[in-house]
């Protein structure tokens, strides 16, 4: 830890912000952060918890800017660590951050298949996690699974790790980052310890890598990796593989795609309503909290494309709710979430921003989808552009419709319906829509 005097840039956000908060605000979101340490380009605080991160960021950024270092776009240069708690710290001490040491796996013992809640979407790929942790190099291999962040496949690869820790004993078990095993790769070639790297990987039985989209466009890399891959799946070691695209979808060397895609390739999809619901239920109650069935409808109406998300907004409730010692009602719910539900109004959109930015989107003019074109791609477009505009926008139907060349509100409500209901069963059109409004937010 730093000595008050390094703190320098904190302690003088601190005393700025200790005046415009209230003391239970303070001491709620600020006073249990820890500096870790102060660069020019940056700063590292310990945060008690993910919330506490994210709060501070939903809801001081503007606070924030005035004193902590940021990047080149002007985005705060903040680097988070959550605090470990007691017991995990003593149990392992910090170890050098090279190769060769085997229970350095760190999976969250949070992430287990009985918590992961299970639906349409995802019980396929979940009983093929679970089927290739049962009897790992045996079954599926690689299994490699895809999905949207924030739809559980981290959650899915750590139950893994944890059921195989738990049930094959001494099975050489790892599980790492794309990035991570780039940094391992850039740290042992500094230290001219490659081959130390190489043995270690290729001894393992059961290698689980997170996040392979990152590999993409780090040729070097990419070979090294795919040399491991080779190694161990040939000794009939398992490979579980996580990516937020299908493998024929990264742009990574052909031998790799094709290696990738020797096992099972399965899909994890946004979950369906009655799942959602059913997720918030259980993290509400692991936590002691009672959501009452209709406001766990009510966010899982609006929030739908991100359990991350989810779990954001009960977290929130939840402290908030315990701040002010309320109940948990629609209405609380409402203001609490205001932010973060997507059915918000933004500021200042107009029709014309929304069909400038589809547009821009699809490749097509504003006037293609105010018009009356039946192509497929400019009446998806449409579509699109309705629903967004009846989301997004406060005015009633009818003036809305009519900005889209004088159509009327029964068009408006066809389109923003069929575009709901595809968007429980597509994932690449919500990602669209997500792109869209991010454009629609900058
Ligand atoms: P991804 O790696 O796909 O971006 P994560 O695995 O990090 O997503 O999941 C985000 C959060 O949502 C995690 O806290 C995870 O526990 C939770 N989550 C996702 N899907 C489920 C599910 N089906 N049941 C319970 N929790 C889930
Ligand atoms: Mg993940």
């Amino acid at each position: 830890m730093l000595t008050l005097k390094d703190q320098g840039i904190w302690s003088k956000f601190l005393d700025f912000i200790k005046k415009r908060i209230s003391q239970i605000e303070y001491k709620n979101w600020f006073s249990h952060i820890e500096v870790i340490e102060i660069t020019e380009s940056e700063i590292t605080l310990q945060v008690p918890s993910i919330f506490v991160q994210e709060y501070i960021i939903d809801n001081y950024k503007k606070d924030l800017l005035m004193f902590l270092p940021t990047t080149k776009k002007g985005d705060l240069a903040i680097n988070f660590v959550i605090k470990q708690n007691e017991k995990k710290k003593m149990k392992s001490p910090i170890l050098p951050k090279s190769v060769g040491n085997r229970d350095e796996t760190t999976f969250n013992p949070q992430y287990k298949f009985d918590n992961f809640i299970e639906g349409p979407s995802n019980q396929f790929v979940k009983s093929a996690a679970l089927g290739v942790a049962q009897k790992p190099g045996r079954t599926f291999n690689p299994l490699f699974i895809h999905g949207g962040v924030g739809l559980g496949k981290t959650h899915l690869l750590h139950s893994l790790g944890n059921y195989i820790k738990t049930h094959h004993k001494r099975s050489n078990i790892k599980c790492i980052t794309t990035e991570a095993f780039i940094n391992d790769l850039v740290s042992n070639l500094r230290n001219k310890s490659v081959d130390r790297m190489k043995h270690f990987y290729r001894t393992l039985d059961v290698l689980i890598v997170d996040d392979i989209q990152f590999l993409q466009n780090r040729l070097n890399f990419e070979e090294e990796f795919c040399n491991t891959f080779e190694s161990l799946i040939n000794q009939n070691k398992q490979i579980v593989i996580a990516s937020d695209k299908p493998p024929s979808h990264l742009k990574l060397s052909p031998r790799l795609i094709a290696r990738m895609e020797w096992g099972l390739v399965a899909h994890l999809g946004v979950p369906d309503l009655e799942t959602r619901v059913a997720i918030i239920q259980h993290k509400a109650s692991s936590q002691n909290l009672n959501i009452p069935s209709d406001v766990a409808f009510f966010i899982a109406e609006r929030i739908y494309s991100n359990i991350r998300q989810l779990e954001g907004a009960i977290n929130r409730l939840a402290a908030y709710s315990k701040l002010i010692n309320a109940e948990i009602t629609i209405e609380l719910a409402q203001n609490i979430l205001h932010q973060m539900l997507s059915f918000t109004v933004q500021k200042k959109l107009s029709v014309e921003n929304i069909l400038k930015a589809v547009a821009s989107f699809f490749e097509i003019k504003p006037s293609d989808i105010t018009g009356d074109s039946r192509l497929k791609k400019t009446a998806n477009a449409r579509q699109v552009a309705m629903y967004l505009a009846k989301e997004l926008i406060s005015d009633s139907l009818q003036k809305i419709a009519s900005s889209f060349g004088g159509k009327t509100h029964s068009t408006l409500l066809h389109a923003w319906k069929k575009i709901s209901n595809e968007l429980k069963k597509n994932d690449t059109l919500l990602r669209q829509l997500e792109i869209i409004k991010k454009n629609l937010e900058a």
